[in-house]
């Protein structure tokens, strides 16, 4: 299916450095985009994730962020493979600056 984005989000959310494995994102994710990876961090699944947005608030640290933002350069090693690798090609067609 394909999937689009608002350029109010431009990309799928990831977690970045900071984040306390708190375990609560992957709790409220309606849509179970977020789960452990196989090194023991949570990470964002960019191909399950349509940014709706809940799991913002209840992170106590601000670790989970839209691709596009300041500070998406942090996002951590273990959310690296679960990035769509076309997202800015994607932010680039809907006229957004990358
Ligand atoms: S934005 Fe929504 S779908 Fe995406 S990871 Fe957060 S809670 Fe899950
Ligand atoms: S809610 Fe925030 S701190 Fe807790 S596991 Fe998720 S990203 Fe990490």
């Amino acid at each position: 299916m394909a999937r689009t984005f608002s350029k109010r989000h431009g990309a799928p959310y990831v977690i970045i450095d900071g984040c306390i494995e708190c375990g609560i994102c992957e709790r409220v994710c309606p849509y179970d985009a977020i789960f452990m990876s196989d090194d023991l961090e949570y990470v964002v699944d960019g191909s399950q994730c349509p940014s709706c947005n809940r799991c913002l608030d209840p992170c106590p640290v601000d670790a989970i962020i839209p691709m596009d933002a300041p500070g998406a350069e942090a996002v951590r090693d273990s959310n690296r493979p679960f990035i769509l690798e076309n997202w800015q090609s994607i932010l680039v067609d809907q006229g957004g600056n990358v």
